[in-house]
């Protein structure tokens, strides 16, 4: 406790770090409470797992005053970050009884209304904040901090213009605090334009590298789903995050992990916030131990005990990599990144590879069972019910159902689809084509063959790859 004591905070804010089991600070809260405790501005340069969360907020917690309006603003890329972060203010406010509003878009707003009245401290997502900003009901002229927290993915995400604005509205006398997992040349601008002399602090995350493994299986296609079974079946783990690249292919896998009898749960940017809270408690508390997801709906979570890390669709690049990857092996426990990858993948896992830092190895294709799997087609079947009364909607039904009844191997299509696909089928191509192309069956059907490196390969089934990624929303 004594090196927490040093860096200047108050016994009540110590009784509270003790009760939590957090002996010594992390190598950033060291740095940065300090110096947010001294009214300084921060850059820091630190990703989920460096426990930064804490080390804004405990400077931030001891300077605030009860009842003196809000006065400090946590602004968040995600909805699920809003409520990590709103709920560690919660916890080690708790001395001062500061009341902590969390606030972000696709749930009720008048709930937060009323929170947001008699609150200090509010932690929120840019387009939901711009909301109450134009219905008049956040009051920002008492502000005194103002918080970026993962501000690169802020920005990747698109909020840039909703982030400037919503500092346009924010007194100029403020402390700004600007956290990064990266500082790019856009992080600067904000900087340059909106901090005072700002401190740069920069760190490593939790995760031990050298506690972490990763791994890259180069199978053809229709083995890719059978090879991610065996591994969950075989390797011994403790929980799962399996990432795809859309939120199709996010519901399909984990329908189908589902299906043998996985205890799964997928999550993506398409699912009510209440349906992904309550994904996240289930998969927080052990409920299941696979989780499906996009990389948004995971960004900046902090899930304990993770010790797998799946890439079934490889991310684009290698900055997303690292996100994905540094949610394991952290906090000295150790952890595996796997990659499964098949040729369509040949392009992202390039550049993922073009960060030379990351070191993963080649691993030997187990012989692996094959598993079947299902057709994506719920969606279609609700939208071929809203007009039955259509002759050509009824025998799309038929044929739909009968489709339905054939299961498939990945990649390997039924008879009855690949006749759909050469266009006999009303609709086949158009519709249920492009369906089950955006996800795991590509226009060619059997093994592909792979020789020669996967880069070149990469090239040619570039133009595929990407308009794989550009259908699929994140
Ligand atoms: P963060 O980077 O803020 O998401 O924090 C990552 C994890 O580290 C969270 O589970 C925190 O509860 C934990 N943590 C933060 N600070 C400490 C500390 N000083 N000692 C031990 N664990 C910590």
């Amino acid at each position: 406790m004594e090196s927490f004591r040093k860096l200047g905070l108050s016994e009540q804010f110590l009784k509270l770090l003790e009760e939590a089991g957090f002996r010594k600070p992390s190598e950033i809260q060291e740095k940065v409470i300090p110096l947010v405790l001294n009214g300084k501005d921060v850059i820091g340069g630190s990703a989920t797992g460096s426990g930064k969360t804490l080390a804004f907020g405990a400077g931030i917690i001891e300077r605030i005053r009860k009842d003196k309006g809000l006065q400090v603003l946590i602004l968040t890329p995600t909805r699920e970050l809003a409520e990590q972060v709103g709920g560690v203010f919660a916890r080690f406010s708790r001395y001062k009884q500061l009341n902590v509003a969390i606030v972000y878009g696709g749930v009720n707003i008048k709930h937060q209304i009323i929170d947001l009245r008699n609150s200090e401290i509010v932690v929120g997502t840019p387009g939901r904040i711009i909301d109450h900003m134009e219905r008049g009901t956040i009051n920002l002229s008492d502000l005194k901090i103002l918080v970026l927290d993962e501000a690169d993915r802020m920005l990747d995400m698109g909020f840039v213009h909703d982030v400037e604005k919503i500092i346009r509205n924010c007194p100029k006398e403020r402390q700004t605090l600007l956290f990064s997992a990266t500082i790019s040349g856009e992080i600067g601008h904000i900087a340059g334009r909106h901090m005072k002399n700002p401190e740069t602090i920069s760190v490593d995350s939790y995760v031990d590298p050298s506690k972490l493994r990763q791994v890259y299986y180069d199978v053809p296609k229709n083995l890719k789903f059978s090879l991610l079974v065996h591994l969950l079946k075989r390797e011994k783990h403790g929980l799962v995050m399996v990432f795809c690249n859309t939120r199709h292919n996010t519901d399909f896998i984990g329908r189908n992990l589902e299906n043998l009898g996985i205890d799964v749960l997928a999550i993506h940017g398409g699912l009510t916030q209440q349906k992904r809270n309550r994904i996240m408690e289930k998969f927080n508390k052990n409920k299941v131990y696979v989780l499906v997801c996009t990389d948004i709906a995971a960004r900046g979570l902090d899930i304990s005990g993770i010790s797998h890390i799946y890439n079934y669709d490889i991310p684009k690049t290698s900055k997303d990599y690292i996100h994905r990857i540094g949610r394991t092996a952290r906090a000295g426990k150790d952890g595996i990144a796997i990659n499964i990858l098949s040729e369509m993948d040949y392009d992202n896992f390039g550049n993922v590879l073009k960060d030379p830092s990351l070191n993963i190895e080649k691993a030997e294709t187990p012989e692996t069972e094959t598993v079947r799997m299902m057709l994506p087609n719920q969606r279609f079947q609700k939208r071929q019910r809203w007009d039955s009364d259509d002759w050509k909607s009824r025998k799309f039904h038929r044929e739909h159902h009968a489709r339905n009844r054939e299961w498939t191997d990945e990649g390997q299509r039924g008879e009855k689809q690949k006749r759909d696909d050469q266009g006999n089928f009303m609709g086949g191509k158009r519709n249920f084509g492009n369906r089950s192309g955006r996800g795991n069956f590509g226009g060619r059907r059997g093994i592909p063959q792979r020789s020669g490196n996967f880069r070149s390969q990469g090239r040619r089934q570039g133009n595929r790859a990407k308009s794989f990624s550009r259908r699929g929303r994140f």
